[in-house]
């Protein structure tokens, strides 16, 4: 009896500390849990791109030859041909990390380059133009021009960027404001503009202020070693039609006054961010100015995201920091409503659609 007595005591002792420990565990256990689910949700690529699925159209599968046919890879690389002649905006295809745009130094992907040109049948162009100089439009368009033949068309900054690579000064061209470049049958005019303007000051700082690159830029840099540059808007006129491409969601006050297009490629990144006055000056001095009847956004998908596969959204830390929620695709939808002549688009990835067919 005693002996059994003392058991049950030692007994219930060690069932009490085996329950704090098991209860500890559980605890820890959650946590562990709970810290992995919100890391899981923080980095998730699941917030869907600030575009209404309904917009998203198919690649042509006949394209008339003569026709102006445009190819997307996603942030504003955009590839134009009417057969004879062929260009690109910006051609930016490395992809990174978030921790190493934010922490690491980062050059150009030739891997990546190559298989985006091949996936682009771009083989020869003409001119390759970033809009800006920040890393995801202006860091590959060297080395696109190298590859296919190309002049490279930007600001004293980008002109930098494709020294730091080593591309012959004989493709490298400075831009004129507002002086139209013929290329082909395309008559290319870059206009200055505005970068859109990031709301946290330390980033606003960090991205736009100091915008020239001085010297030659060799990498690997730091992502924000890209300095903005200048930034433009690209109208073109082509027997075809008339287009403009504005790759950062800025405006200079009639600065796109007697540049009439059919089409407008906006680029909508970071434009939930900004007021909603903003949003509609944004508006009226691009897709109103121009008179445009089409709107294929551009810049909406996440600059981490994959280079291959479906378009994703920004990442869900990305989203929460800058506060960039569902305003954008409320605003596009909100002026798809109320211009029912308009018709929005979105491209698919690398495969041609026929911008203007041929008359
Ligand atoms: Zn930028």
């Amino acid at each position: 009896m005693t002996g059994a007595g003392a058991a049950t005591v030692r007994d219930s002792g060690q069932g009490r500390s085996g329950k704090r420990r098991r209860a500890f565990l559980a605890l820890a256990l959650g946590l562990v849990c709970a810290l992995a689910a919100a890391a899981v949700f923080l980095f998730g690529t699941t917030s869907p791109p600030p575009v209404d699925p309904a917009w998203a159209i198919p690649a042509s599968r006949a394209i008339p030859p003569g026709s102006i046919t445009v190819r997307f890879t996603g942030t504003s690389t955009l590839l134009f041909s009417d057969g004879e002649t062929a260009w690109m905006v910006d051609g930016w295809f490395s992809r990174f990390g978030a921790r190493q745009l934010l922490r690491g130094e980062i050059a150009p992907d030739l891997e990546a380059i190559e298989r985006g040109l091949e996936r682009n049948g771009a083989s020869r162009l003409a001119v390759v133009i970033p809009v800006h100089s920040h890393f995801d439009h202006a860091m590959d368009s060297p080395e696109v021009a190298r590859r296919t033949g190309a002049v490279l068309l930007g600001s004293p900054s980008t002109a930098n960027i494709a020294r730091g690579v080593g591309l012959p000064e004989s493709q490298i061209r400075l831009a004129v404001d507002r002086e139209p470049v013929a290329f082909g049958r395309f008559e290319i005019t870059l206009i200055e503009t505005r970068h859109f303007e990031f709301p946290d000051p330390a980033v606003r700082k960090q991205a736009l202020e100091d915008p020239e690159i001085e010297s030659p830029l060799v990498p690997p840099v730091g992502a924000f070693d890209y300095r903005l540059g200048t930034p433009y808007a690209i109208h073109v006129r082509h027997p075809l039609g008339q287009f403009l491409v504005q790759g950062s969601a800025g405006y200079v006050p009639d600065g796109l006054e007697g540049f009439d297009a059919d089409v407008v490629f906006l680029g909508i990144g970071g434009l939930g961010t900004q007021t909603a006055d903003y949003r509609e000056t944004y508006w009226a001095e691009t897709v109103e100015t121009t008179g445009a009847k089409r709107v294929i956004p551009i810049h909406w998908d996440s600059l981490m995201g994959p280079i291959e596969g479906p378009f994703t959204g920004e990442k869900r830390f990305a989203t929460l920091l800058s506060g960039d929620g569902e305003q954008t695709l409320d605003f596009l939808k909100a002026k798809a409503a109320e211009n029912p002549e308009l018709r929005f688009t979105t491209l698919p990835r690398y495969d041609p659609v026929v911008l203007f067919p041929a008359r």
